[in-house]
């Protein structure tokens, strides 16, 4: 029996043991990739977080089952891999990585997950998902080489990358796509030179058909690897192989990294990414709920989508959190739970504790607007624009969700409360004076 049978017992031997739901959660995504010694077993799962659940709660379960099936008297030893990372944090496979004689780059890194249908678009990424896409579709082909997508961190730029090696897979499944970070690619490359093996390092990318980078600003100060990037990237796009990069701004800003290199990631197109506004934020966060199979309140999605604002992947922790809790507690989830999380992740800045009646009353007072009339159905348009600023005050410092706020704003319901603070939003954004009121507002309220 070899081990990934031995694993497959294991999770018999699990499933029995934990609730179902739990249990998908945990361990389906939890895969043994080897066993190379008598001691040592590896699992990779797909984050951090997933990790260190494992390892607080389950590590004891883990270890019964593998003494169980492994026979193994002693403590088990097991490693966890986190997906979607170099390979440096593979040790075992990289072992025999080692021994196959063939060719210096083994398998591209691509994760599965990350595709053009779980990404989701609203407008502060549709340009860069329109690019990625159309560079999936034609690699090489179009007047996007190199692309270049930049972005703060968390908000898809490993994503889209990803996805676009994914579709060219999916459509080609021979074709030669590399995805690396910058990072790896250097170590890649020192370890080469170590070896004397630069030239079949240097081969081995000079035969790919797409080149994915991920995260080039760190090539920044180290100018050995950027001369060998600069000749590859020279060398495949002469022979119109696609190369598609990321970095965490905007290539005119990046430092210590040579000129010509940076005009060559400016030669094709650059793309940005903003941080995605609530709706694009409920929308990401309902998507992931659903394919996790998760029954989450939409009070709840909505808090937690307009609780944190700039980064998609904090935002999802949050969720993978909730889920966490919820299903090792077997408590459904709840709002209280939501807010928990929220301090515990982001601590009690997070949110404060302003109420809504206090909202209203201070703009009332100050856009000589009665309450009764804010809560009331009057279309004129003071009291209309002094509702919308209610609204959008009670979204920015009250800790309720958009259907409470709609709620007490007679019975409106949360669409009408988006429509408020996008009309707020874009006055903000074209009236200096009234951004600046607001901004008054705001401090005079908290
Ligand atoms: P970056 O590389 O820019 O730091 P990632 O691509 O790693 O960010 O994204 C962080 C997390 O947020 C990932 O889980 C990713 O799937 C998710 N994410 C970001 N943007 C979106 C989006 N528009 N739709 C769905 N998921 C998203
Ligand atoms: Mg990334």
């Amino acid at each position: 029996m070899d081990y990934l049978e031995k694993w497959k017992f294991c999770l018999g031997f699990i499933k029995e043991r934990i609730p179902e739901q739990a249990y998908q959660t945990w361990f389906d995504d939890a895969v043994m990739i080897s066993s190379a010694t008598e001691e040592e077993v590896t699992l990779q799962v797909p984050n951090q977080f997933h990790y260190e659940w494992l390892e607080s709660k389950y590590r004891h379960l883990i270890d019964d089952a593998i003494k169980e099936y492994f026979n193994i008297p002693m403590v088990v030893n097991y490693s966890v891999v986190i997906s979607n990372k170099s390979t440096e944090e593979i040790p075992k496979l990289k072992e025999t990585e080692k021994t196959i004689p063939t060719g210096y780059h083994q398998p591209s890194q691509l994760n599965s997950r990350y595709i053009f249908d779980n990404f989701i678009e609203g407008k502060d990424n549709q340009f860069a998902k329109a690019a990625a896409h159309s560079v999936a579709d034609t690699p090489g082909q179009t007047p996007f080489n190199p692309l270049l997508i930049y972005s703060n961190p968390g908000l898809g730029k490993t994503h889209l990358l990803q996805a676009i090696g994914n579709q060219v897979l999916q459509k080609k499944p021979n074709a030669r796509v590399v995805y690396i970070t910058s990072e790896k690619f250097m170590q890649e490359f020192i370890s080469a030179i170590q070896k004397n093996r630069s030239t079949d390092f240097a081969q081995t990318y000079r035969n790919v058909d797409m080149l994915l980078l991920d995260d080039a600003q760190f090539f920044q100060n180290k100018e050995q690897t950027q001369e060998q990037f600069f000749h590859l990237f020279n060398d495949l796009y002469q022979r119109g192989k696609q190369i598609v990069l990321t970095t965490d701004r905007h290539p005119n800003e990046l430092r210590g990294i040579k000129d010509r290199l940076v005009s060559r990631f400016q030669s094709g197109l650059i793309v940005d990414i903003q941080a995605p506004d609530l709706e694009t934020r409920i929308a990401i966060l309902s998507k992931q709920a659903e394919d996790d199979g998760l029954d989450i309140p939409h009070d709840v999605t909505e808090f937690i989508a307009f609780s944190v604002k700039h980064d998609v992947r904090r935002m999802k922790a949050v969720l993978i959190r909730l889920l966490a809790l919820s299903s090792i507690k077997h408590i459904d989830i709840t709002m209280e739970m939501a807010k928990q999380v929220l301090v515990d992740m982001l601590g009690k800045s997070a949110f404060n504790k302003i109420s809504i009646n206090h909202v209203v009353k201070y703009v009332g007072k100050a856009m000589k607007i009665s309450e009764r009339q804010l809560f009331g159905k009057g279309r004129k348009q003071n009291v209309a624009l002094a509702r919308q600023t209610a609204m959008f005050l009670a979204r920015e410092l009250t800790d309720l969700s958009l259907t409470n706020i709609g709620a007490r704003f007679g019975g409106r319901d949360h669409s009408t409360v988006i429509h408020a603070c996008k009309t707020i939003e874009n006055k903000i954004n074209s009236d200096a004076t009234f951004a600046h009121t607001i901004e008054n507002m705001k401090s005079e309220i908290s």
